[in-house]
């Protein structure tokens, strides 16, 4: 089980307050038992890190219902600085980019005629990350419905087929864990403060 993974993305973060708010959660976590303040790379495939904490004693606190003795979680890796995520295998784009001020969707990926993003139309979404994502600029997308510069974090991007696209500067992988407990996602957002995204995935 050790190449699939639950990612949590806080959307709402920014860059300054990502690495104290990682450490904090990771307190959290280690107070809880959820993990160990150990480190290991092992089946740990994170875009941004390459190890994580190992799962401490009570790992069991964050799964759905009791802990089947034979499962043995991987590390939980924490990624701090903006970036995309996408949930779901080998998917790179969302299907559909939606605008949170007019309610206009743009459809990227034209399900099912179609499995990949229109280049023409995703162009200025892609360029707007790498810029948000490499420059301390927010990157707009210029709404084609309203004409409005939204900043790409404010995009919603829908996925379908088990996927999903998030943007933001802290996540954390869980590598090989059963289903994460809907009462721990709930607290791990209220300590976090912020709105967050949800993925599974393979790597
Ligand atoms: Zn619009």
């Amino acid at each position: 089980m050790g190449d699939y993974f639950q990612r949590i993305v806080d959307v709402e973060a920014d860059e300054q307050e990502a690495g104290p708010l990682a450490e904090r959660m990771v307190d959290w976590l280690v107070s809880e038992g959820v993990i160990t303040r150990e480190t290991s790379g092992e089946g740990v495939y994170s875009q941004t890190a390459d190890e994580g904490y190992v799962p401490g004693p009570r790992w069991d606190r964050a799964v759905v219902g009791s802990a089947e003795t034979t499962w043995q979680p991987g590390p939980v890796a924490v990624m701090v600085g903006r970036d995309y995520y996408v949930g779901g295998q080998g998917q790179d784009e969302p299907d559909s980019a939606s605008c949170p001020r007019c309610d206009a969707t743009t459809v990227i990926i034209d399900y099912p005629e179609e499995f990949e993003a229109d280049e023409e139309v995703w162009r200025p979404y892609r360029e707007a990350i790498a810029a948000w994502k490499e420059t301390s600029e927010e990157g707009s997308v210029v709404c084609s419905a309203c004409a409005a510069a939204v900043p790409v974090t404010e995009w919603r991007f829908g996925s379908g087929f088990g996927s999903s696209f998030d943007l933001g500067a802290l996540a954390f992988d869980f590598w090989g864990w059963p289903p994460l407990d809907d009462a721990f996602l709930a607290e791990f957002s209220r300590r976090l403060g912020h709105r967050t995204g949800e993925q599974m995935g393979k790597f």
